[in-house]
């Protein structure tokens, strides 16, 4: 529901009063940018595909795994895929070719391991994962997951911190979700477990866009708001990543 009217002065702004729209034009003309919507919708009736082991990197993991969900039973491969379909228009409205791993939230699949191969022969410049978190029920915020060198990915360390700083920074303006309580510091991780980060060869960070198993998070991470605004929040960052910040260190 919006506001009533109001006649008074104006409030201070806070963060999410930033005004927030994709670039004009279509800056990323030229780009191909890589989406990862993790796990999928029906992964659930597959365990035996589930447990698979697959190298990720340093040691052998899963192939996937179902995903968290809300209380009310809202799942994580619904919330990934949605925000992925939002990103993609946004990214194309801007100009970009955008290669998903996955096209739909009916199937099973595909593993960890070749999520990341996808992406890596996309010719990708810059890729992100999308998931949401099953924290402590007490927690509340986004985190962003980021590389740390283990070979494979040794050319795109410098790289992905400087994207999940882009993230990060746009994420908090635009959504309004705060940064992680409990995962990270200032909002950042570095994971040395995850196929996704340990195998890319392209700039790469996963986003923990909320805590699912948080009442106040979960409220805003089924709604579509939401979703459109972490789209919104992730097309910015980017763009920007693309593009160069001025104002980047
Ligand atoms: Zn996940």
């Amino acid at each position: 529901m919006l506001p009533a009217p109001s006649t008074t002065t104006a409030t201070a702004p806070t963060a999410t009063s930033t005004v927030a729209t994709l670039p004009p034009g279509q800056p990323l003309s030229g780009k191909v940018v890589g989406i990862d919507p993790g796990h999928n919708g029906q992964n659930y009736t597959d365990p035996s595909f589930l447990n698979r082991q697959v190298f990720n990197g340093r040691t052998m993991e899963n192939c996937d795994t179902t995903g968290t969900q809300t209380d009310s039973g809202y799942t994580e491969a619904e919330f990934n895929f949605n925000v992925a379909q939002y990103l993609t228009a946004d990214l194309q409205t801007e100009g970009a070719r955008v290669v998903l791993t996955r096209s739909n939230n009916s199937g099973i699949g595909p593993c960890v391991n070749q999520r990341a191969q996808i992406l890596n022969a996309s010719g990708a410049a810059v890729a992100i994962d999308i998931h949401a978190d099953g924290g402590p029920p007490t927690g509340r915020g986004f985190a962003i997951l980021e590389p740390v060198a283990d070979g494979p990915n040794n050319a795109v360390i410098a790289t992905s911190e400087t994207f999940g700083s882009d993230v990060r920074d746009s994420f908090l303006a635009i959504t309004g979700m705060p940064l992680s309580t409990y995962d990270g510091t200032n909002g950042i991780n570095f994971r040395s477990d995850l196929a996704g980060l340990n195998l890319t060869t392209v700039p790469k960070v996963l986003i923990e866009c909320g805590n699912m198993q948080n009442a106040t998070d979960a409220a805003m991470l089924t709604s579509t708001a939401f979703q459109q605004s972490s789209a919104l929040a992730l097309a910015v960052a980017i763009t920007n990543f693309l593009r160069g910040r001025a104002d980047r260190p």
